[in-house]
């Protein structure tokens, strides 16, 4: 099962998506594919403005940006929009799929270390709700492109701490890229201060991806606070980072502190927040489908080898992440220990060691769980391998959000230079 127990439900043996039977969603789409249901994405998102309303006064409600890094199928992004969320965007490309996904200009955030000049451009002439600076560097261009309205900038704290999460998502420890340190952010503060057209607004924060104690945010953000008290901060954008639990006994993040956290330390800091969620929203909402090619008997543990593979899903290869894997029908056939592998020819290419689940023939379908974030947005057609289809389902709807790649598409932009052509 999912992490989420009403999120891709058994029923009658079977596990669905909304009403769906997966079975028949293989059979319409074809595997890998994605799945996402988005009734788990109304409710995550309603989970969170919970959190906040109980935790937080009326007047300092957080606007949500939505971090669409995590999954920005435009199905999904049209679904924030409806549901009255902001982005946060971590380049042009993310900004122009917000805004044509129906995402007001306005609620958007542009975060990222390494903005072009373009894109800074782009940000400007888009008349966004806030540009996130990350170095004294960033503000030198953004002020050679010498603005021709007003453009809201919030400076990147890093707050120096250890969040606790795997070491290639965390961002905020002091010699991480991410964000500068509180002396440097208060000269900028009042160079931007001295500038036409560019507003300094406040501060933003995000320490890292997956994380499960609430003690970093809080230690986060108590840094966050004093430092925007100190600035006299119209704004402090307190970032994502919430994460969900992958595997069984997994811990989960107690979201009550995490209210308790933004409203001792922030809150009474800043006049408006806003948070930037990704996982959070969209983790549970996603399943990757697959099937098994092959069931391989080796000298030791079994294996399965499934046509999905980590060009389509990236994160136990490059997180060590580890998401649980369940046969898509249930059967009463005894439990047997498999690994459980991709085609990709690379020795990474794991989803799982030594897990037990009913003895699994050629053909069954199996359900890799709480792929909806950084799963699709992160695969690539490594052997040319296509990149896989994405359906959303909604009760009884389902439909693509994403064709399967054809190899023709998939080789398009490839040229050959003249002199190669006899
Ligand atoms: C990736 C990112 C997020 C979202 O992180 P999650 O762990 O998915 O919540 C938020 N803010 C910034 C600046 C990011 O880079």
């Amino acid at each position: 099962m999912s992490s989420d127990p009403d999120a891709f439900p058994f029923r009658d043996g079977t596990l669905h998506a909304g009403d769906a039977p997966l079975p028949e969603l293989a059979a319409a789409y074809g595997t890998p594919l994605y799945v996402y249901d988005a009734a788990t994405i109304r409710r995550r998102v309603f989970d969170l403005r919970k959190v906040f309303a109980e935790s937080l006064p009326d007047d300092h409600q957080p606007m949500i940006a939505y971090a669409c890094k995590a999954n920005t199928n435009g199905a999904i992004l049209r679904l924030m929009a409806g549901l009255r969320l902001g982005a946060d965007v971590v380049s042009g490309g993310e900004m122009i799929r917000a805004i044509e996904a129906g995402i007001p200009a306005d609620k958007i955030v542009f975060s990222g270390v390494g903005k072009t000049d373009d894109e800074l451009a782009a940000a400007i002439a888009s008349e966004i709700m806030q540009i996130n600076i990350e170095s004294a560097s960033e503000l030198d261009r953004l002020i050679m492109l010498n603005p021709p309205c007003p453009v809201r900038v919030a400076f990147r704290l890093n707050p120096d701490v250890d969040a606790g999460t795997h070491a290639k998502i965390a961002t905020g420890h002091g010699s991480s890229k991410f964000g500068m340190p509180a002396e440097e952010i208060i000269q900028l503060h009042a160079r931007a201060k001295a500038q036409k057209n560019i507003i300094p607004v406040g501060l933003s924060v995000h320490i890292g991806s997956q994380i499960t104690d609430i003690e970093p945010f809080e230690e986060a953000f108590r840094k966050t606070g004093a430092l925007a008290r100190a600035l006299e901060a119209e704004t402090i954008d307190f970032g994502g980072g919430l994460g969900v639990a992958y595997h069984d006994g997994a811990p989960e993040p107690d979201l009550a502190a995490y209210g308790r956290a933004v409203a001792t330390h922030l809150a009474p800091a800043c006049r408006r927040l806003v948070t930037e969620p990704g996982r959070f929203l969209v983790a549970q909402s996603g399943i990757l489908l697959a099937r098994v090619l092959h069931v391989k008997t080796t000298p030791g543990t079994p294996i399965l080898i499934l046509d999905a593979g980590m060009n389509d899903l990236v994160r136990p290869a490059m997180y060590d992440a580890t998401h649980r894997i369940i046969p898509v029908t249930q059967r009463q056939t005894p439990e047997t220990q498999y690994d459980i592998v991709g085609p990709v020819c690379e020795s990474s290419d794991v989803f799982a060691r030594g897990i037990s689940m009913p003895q699994c023939r050629a053909g069954d379908l199996v359900a890799i769980m709480d792929c909806g974030a950084y799963g699709f947005t992160m695969a690539g057609p490594y052997n040319s391998r296509p990149m896989p289809a994405e359906v959303i389902v909604d009760g009884a709807r389902h439909g693509l959000a994403r064709k399967r790649q054809t190899l023709r598409a998939m080789i398009a932009d490839e040229c050959l230079p003249d002199w190669m052509v006899a």
